[in-house]
């Protein structure tokens, strides 16, 4: 292989191509953003021109045959830097940690970064599959209504995502010069200043209204985006919220510090002046059963998000004060926006947050805030920890101390009365594996005034009561191959990360298109488990979509027909539920069984000795083992009746439903 350049002082992008190795199948000639490559049509192969090249290695991330290397420099200009606000005071501050640009100049300066990429992978990172260069060249243009109104065409939060994503993780970590090794286009920068010059535009309806009635379940990000597509198709729709103020996670749990609360009601005011009849204070499955949802509409989507906090698994949790992160981030938001103090946190009192990722961070910054000293501890590796990396050294600036490896064994009470938690080293080599406990002394921590968890969240299965089905659905096991589309984009071997967060969030889209149960459809943290603003707000619109095009053709129709039908067959419970009633039972056998082992136990124990003892043990074991297998025999006879008799009447139902 000729080597045309070498040296790593090059002071421009030098392309070294194997030209025995290359087929001519001009992967990098579509991806090449400056057309820095041709191909050679009397060879059939590539031929690089280096003065147009800028070293943005996208050639060498995609050729599959690695013939084509470059060496030297990245032709682009040092991203504009952003000073964080003083933090302080901190005390009681609410102020956005995060400045956005403040002037064109800033925001120009940054757009003129972007390549323009042919084949944008940022546009794959990003959830929501923004039109990133489209909306960057807009601005670029001077032309920032059409910037809006591209990011429109995909997010209704572009104000919020833009504030609350992990760029690092999603359109950034994607960026081609990301990819390259370089410092990526700012884009969530970027994003925020086109959103937030301008007000949220109505939702454009049609001219006349649809038959199409929706109720969707929960007032967070999916909930408020499927809503917003609903009114955009003309359906009806009626919003269910447990809580007496919508907006979920983003009102309750995001800080005003990250995402001022004006910001994010400004979509729901907008749904709301688009006719959305928004219920609060209504706990579906608790005070309103889904089954009245059904009557009442023709398809149901659940977007109730994951709100079940982990508990701490640690000894002595009855010696502190415990309380987890939606309780905590609930009242102390409130505090601070009061400027007030919480009564069992004053200044001064020590906390622990158990967790270090974005919840914990948002417990640790909120409570430096209210004067509090602040520790958080995490047993696994900073490198895998689940935590936006700029949150992470903004919370450290703040002065939260931060232990990563590190677990919560017990807490105990010191003798000068103080609680203490006890702390184990860990260790964790990758972030596939569980972060493992070393046999080294615990070390004390205290004292603690009060400790919160922030360990994650589950599903509240209380709306699917009645439902066959379960949240979250699992996830989908990772194809051998991996996506073509993301081989040809060179993404896996980027950042094999990248790759498998790009193909999940594409996994977990494609599954919001079915619904869960006949007119049942899922979104959100919901469907998924807890994951982000950004997911959450893309299954929402497609879980919509998916019932609107359901309802076009006539599934909805049909599906809430059988379920009519099958209503009307005559009850009876099925086997299961039977065999399992039957088991609950006590039958005369097994109490003679049990009561034999009992007295046979006893007498073997005790001085009497084996030969009273051990005749009545081995009968009653006998007359036990009887009452089992006769269990088994009872629920596998009635199976059969239950499958003679009602087969047929469940087959010819479906069979009549299909018929349209
Ligand atoms: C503290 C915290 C900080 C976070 N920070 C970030 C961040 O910085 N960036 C990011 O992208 N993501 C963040 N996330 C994750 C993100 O907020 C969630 O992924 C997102 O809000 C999920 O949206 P959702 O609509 O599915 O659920 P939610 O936002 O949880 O909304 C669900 C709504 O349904 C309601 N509900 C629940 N059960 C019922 C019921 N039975 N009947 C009626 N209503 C019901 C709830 O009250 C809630 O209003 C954070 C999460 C937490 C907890
Ligand atoms: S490094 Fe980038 S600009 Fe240079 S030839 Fe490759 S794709 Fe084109
Ligand atoms: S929505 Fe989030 S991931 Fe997508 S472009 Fe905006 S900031 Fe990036
Ligand atoms: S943001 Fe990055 S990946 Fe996207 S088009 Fe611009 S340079 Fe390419």
């Amino acid at each position: 292989m000729a080597v045309i350049h070498q040296g790593p002082e090059l002071a421009h992008p030098a392309i070294r191509l194997n030209r025995e190795r290359c087929a001519g199948c001009q992967e990098c000639i579509v991806r090449c953003p400056t057309g820095a490559l041709q191909l050679d049509r009397a060879d059939w192969i590539c031929s690089p021109d280096e003065d147009l090249c800028v070293g943005c290695r996208q050639c060498e991330r995609t050729c599959p045959y690695s013939a084509i290397a470059i060496d030297g420099p990245m032709l682009v200009a040092p991203a504009v830097e952003v000073p964080t606000w003083a933090t302080e005071p901190l005390r009681y501050s609410t102020q956005e940690a995060r400045r956005g640009f403040t002037d064109w100049e800033e925001a120009a300066a940054e757009a003129s970064r972007c390549l323009q990429c042919p084949d944008p992978t940022c546009v794959l990172g990003c959830p929501a599959h923004n039109d990133i260069p489209g909306f960057i060249r807009a601005l670029r243009e001077g032309d920032l209504a059409a910037a809006h109104s591209t990011l429109r065409k995909t997010t209704i939060f572009p104000d919020i995502c833009s504030r609350v994503c992990d760029q690092s993780i999603q359109c950034e970590g994607a960026c081609s010069w990301n990819l390259a090794g370089g410092a990526p286009v700012q884009i969530g920068l970027l994003e925020r200043f086109v959103a937030d010059q301008h007000p949220v535009p109505p939702v454009s309806q049609p001219d006349q209204t649809v038959a199409l009635s929706v109720a969707v379940v929960g007032a967070g990000p999916a909930g408020m985006s499927a809503a917003w597509e609903l009114l955009a198709a003309g359906a009806q729709v009626v919003m269910y919220e447990r809580d007496p103020q919508p907006l979920g996670v983003l009102r309750w749990g995001i800080p005003d510090f990250t995402l001022p609360e004006k910001i994010a009601r400004r979509p729901l005011q907008a749904l709301q002046a688009a006719g959305l009849q928004l219920v609060t204070g209504v706990e579906i499955g608790r005070d309103r059963p889904l089954g009245d949802l059904l009557a009442a509409h023709d398809a149901v989507i659940l977007a109730h998000g994951a709100t079940l906090p982990s508990a701490l698994r640690a000894e002595g949790t009855e010696s502190v004060p415990i309380e987890d992160a939606t309780a905590f981030l609930t009242r102390a938001k409130e505090a601070l926006v009061r400027r007030t103090d919480l009564t069992d946190l004053p200044p001064g009192s020590r906390l622990l947050v158990v967790g270090a990722g974005n919840t914990a961070m948002d417990v640790a910054r909120t409570a430096r805030r209210l004067g509090a000293t602040v520790f958080a501890v995490e047993w696994m590796d900073r490198r895998f920890a689940k935590v936006r990396r700029d949150e992470l050294e903004q919370a450290e600036r703040e002065g939260v101390e931060i232990r990563f490896n590190t677990a919560v064994e017990r807490f105990s009470t010191q003798t000068d009365g103080g609680v203490a938690a006890e702390l184990r080293r860990t260790r964790q080599r990758s972030a596939k594996v569980r972060p493992a406990v070393l046999p080294e002394p615990p070390e004390a921590l205290g004292p603690i005034d009060l400790v919160v968890v922030a360990t994650g969240y589950r599903v509240d299965a209380t709306p699917l009561r009645g439902l066959n089905a379960s949240l979250p659905l699992p996830g989908a096991p990772r194809p051998v191959f991996r996506d073509r589309r993301l081989q040809a984009t060179g993404l896996p071997s980027g950042s094999e990360s990248m790759a498998c967060l790009v193909e999940d969030r594409a996994a977990a889209l494609a599954r919001v298109q079915v619904p869960i149960s006949g007119r049942v459809f899922a979104a959100g943290d919901a469907l998924t488990g807890p994951a982000t603003v950004v997911t959450a707000m893309a299954q929402g619109k497609a879980a919509a979509r998916s019932a609107v095009s359901a309802w076009e053709q006539g599934n909805l129709r049909r599906s809430r027909a059988a379920e009519q039908r099958m209503a009307a067959l005559p009850v009876t419970a099925p086997p299961s539920t039977r065999a399992v009633a039957k088991v609950a039972q006590p039958s005369a056998l097994r109490m003679t069984g049990l009561a034999l082992v009992i007295f046979g136990g006893v007498s073997c124990l005790s001085v009497v000795g084996l030969v009273w003892g051990v005749l009545p043990l081995l009968t009653g074991a006998f007359l036990l083992l009887l009452d089992v297998l006769g269990i088994w025999v009872n629920r596998m006879v009635e199976g059969i009746l239950n499958l003679v008799e009602e087969t047929p009447e469940i087959r010819s139902a479906v069979r009549r439903e299909q018929t349209p």
